[in-house]
C-alpha cells in the first residue's frame, strides 16, 4: 500500500520542521520522515542547551558558499525578525548574549516544542524512527519513498537531512547521496566551526595549558575573527578559532594577534619606558593569562628586562604578539564540528523555491546545501529561511 501526501520532508531538523509547518499552514498534506527516535536533536544540543536561534545582524556576508548570492533571496524573505515574532508568539523568553546572538533564557527544548506545536497546529504529521530504504522518481510524476514504515508518495519531496557533523545525533550522508542519484553536483565537504588540532612541538608546548582562554584576532588568508580562544588538550578552540576554522585549509598558516585592538609595539615601548627593570614575562603576565605569558616567554619570546630590548628586538617581539604563527595539524572533524562546509551545488537549485533544476518536485534546504553560516545563530537562520521558502513553494 502506498500512502499519498502532497509533500514529503526527509529530515526533522530545523529546516525540515520549518518547511513542514509552513507547507501544512498553506493547506498541504505533509509528512516528515525522521530516522532518529526524535526530531530536532541538534536544536536540543545547540547553544549549550539554550539554542542560539538567530542573529539579528544576519546578512549574506555571514555565509560561506561557492555561490555567495544564492542565500540572499531566502534570507530577505524570512528574516531574523520573522523568527523572533514566532518565538514571541510562543512566549519563549530570550536574550542577546553578544554580537546579535539571541538565545533562549531557559532551554532549547522550547524551540523544538514550538516547531512541533506549529507542525501539529497546521496538521503536518511526523514519523520518527522511520528509515528510508530508497527514493524513486515515479513515471506519473512525483516521488515514492520506501521506508521502514511503508511506501509514501508525493509530488513534492524536500530533502532536509542536514550535513555530516555529529553522526551520533543522526547526521548522515543521505542528502548528498540522494542529490547524486538525481544528477546533482555535490561540492567537496569538510568540517566547519570545529576545534583545530596541533601536533608535535606546538602541541607539547601548549597541551598542559588546556582551559586557558584569552581574546585573540585569528587570521587565515584574508579573513579574521576577533573573539576568545581556548587552549584544549588537543589544540585550540573557542569562538575565534571555530569561526576561522571554516576558512582555514590544511597546510595554510594561521596567525593570532594576542593583543587584539591594541598596537603591540606601542604597548611594549610604553612598558619599557615605565617599567625598564621588569622582565618581559612579568609585563606580558599583566596583559595575558599568566601561564600563557610565561609559556610564550619559554618558547617563543626572549625573556629579559625591558630595558635590554633595543628597538629592532622590541619590534620583533611585537611582531610575534601581533601575528603569533601556529601550524594547525588538522581539525577535530565531524565528531565535534557544528557544521558541514560544501554540499549540494546551489547553482543547480532555484533560489526562489529551492527546487532542483534537474529533478522537478525535488527540493533541498538547510545544511545539505553548499551554504554555511558563521558561528552565532546564522546557521539556524539559514535553516528557517530556506525551510520557509521551500514550504511556501511546495
Ligand atoms: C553541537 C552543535 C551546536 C550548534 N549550535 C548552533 C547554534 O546555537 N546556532 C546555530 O545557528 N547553529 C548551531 N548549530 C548548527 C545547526 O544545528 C545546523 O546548522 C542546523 O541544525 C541545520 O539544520 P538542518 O535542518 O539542515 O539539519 P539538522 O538540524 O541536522 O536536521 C537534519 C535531520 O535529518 C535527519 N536525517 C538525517 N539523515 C536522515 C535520513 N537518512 N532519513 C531520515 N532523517 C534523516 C537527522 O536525524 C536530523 O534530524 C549547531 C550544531 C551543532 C552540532
Amino acid at each position: 500500500m502506498v500512502f499519498t501526501h502532497d509533500v514529503l520532508v526527509i529530515g526533522g531538523g530545523a529546516a525540515g520542521l520549518m518547511c513542514a509547518a509552513t507547507a501544512a499552514g498553506n493547506g498541504r498534506n505533509v509528512l516528515v520522515i525522521e530516522h532518529a527516535n526524535r526530531v530536532g536533536k541538534k536544536i536540543l544540543m545547540s547553544g549549550g542547551g539554550r539554542c542560539n536561534f538567530t542573529n539579528t545582524g544576519t546578512t549574506p556576508a555571514n555565509y560561506l558558499s561557492s555561490n555567495p548570492h544564492f542565500c540572499r533571496s531566502a534570507l530577505a524573505r524570512y528574516t531574523p525578525r520573522d523568527f523572533i515574532d514566532l518565538v514571541e508568539k510562543h512566549r519563549i523568553a530570550y536574550h542577546e548574549k553578544e554580537l546579535g546572538q539571541l538565545f533562549c533564557d531557559d532551554s532549547s527544548k522550547q524551540i523544538v516544542a514550538m516547531l512541533l506545536a506549529e507542525c501539529a497546529q497546521a496538521g503536518a504529521r511526523i514519523a520518527t524512527s522511520c528509515s528510508v530504504d530508497r527514493v524513486q522518481q515515479q513515471d506519473t510524476g512525483g516521488y515514492a519513498v520506501h521506508t521502514s514504515q511503508g511506501v509514501f508518495s508525493a509530488p513534492s519531496l524536500v530533502i532536509a537531512s542536514g550535513g555530516l557533523s555529529i553522526p551520533s545525533m543522526g547526521a548522515s550522508g543521505f542528502g548528498f547521496a540522494l542529490a547524486k542519484q538525481f544528477g546533482h553536483t555535490v561540492l567537496p565537504t569538510r568540517a566547519g566551526l570545529v576545534p583545530l588540532t596541533l601536533s608535535g612541538r606546538p602541541q607539547e608546548q601548549l597541551a598542559d595549558l588546556a582551559g586557558v582562554a584569552l581574546p585573540v584576532r585569528a587570521t587565515s588568508g584574508k579573513t579574521a575573527f576577533e573573539n576568545a580562544m581556548l587552549v584544549t588538550h588537543r589544540g585550540i578552540s573557542g569562538p575565534a578559532i571555530l569561526q576561522i576554522s571554516s576558512y582555514w585549509q590544511p597546510g595554510q598558516p594561521l596567525h593570532l594577534d594576542l593583543l587584539p585592538g591594541r598596537d603591540a609595539l606601542e604597548v611594549l615601548q610604553q612598558q619599557r619606558t615605565e617599567r625598564p627593570a621588569a622582565e618581559l614575562k612579568t609585563v606580558l603576565s599583566d596583559l595575558l593569562p599568566r601561564r600563557f605569558a610565561l609559556r610564550l616567554c619559554e618558547h617563543w619570546l626572549p625573556n629579559r628586562p625591558m630595558k635590554q630590548f633595543n628597538e629592532p628586538q622590541l619590534r620583533q617581539a611585537a611582531d610575534l604578539l601581533r601575528a603569533w604563527p601556529l601550524v594547525a595539524s588538522g581539525t577535530e572533524g565531524y565528531r565535534t564540528a557544528e557544521v558541514t562546509l560544501g554540499g549540494v551545488e546551489t547553482r543547480e537549485i532555484s533560489q526562489a523555491t529551492f527546487e532542483s533544476k534537474r529533478a522537478p518536485g525535488l527540493h533541498f534546504i538547510g545544511e545539505v546545501l553548499d551554504v554555511t553560516g558563521w558561528l552565532g545563530g546564522y546557521n539556524f537562520q539559514w535553516a528557517w529561511a530556506s525551510g520557509h521558502a521551500a514550504g511556501m513553494a511546495v
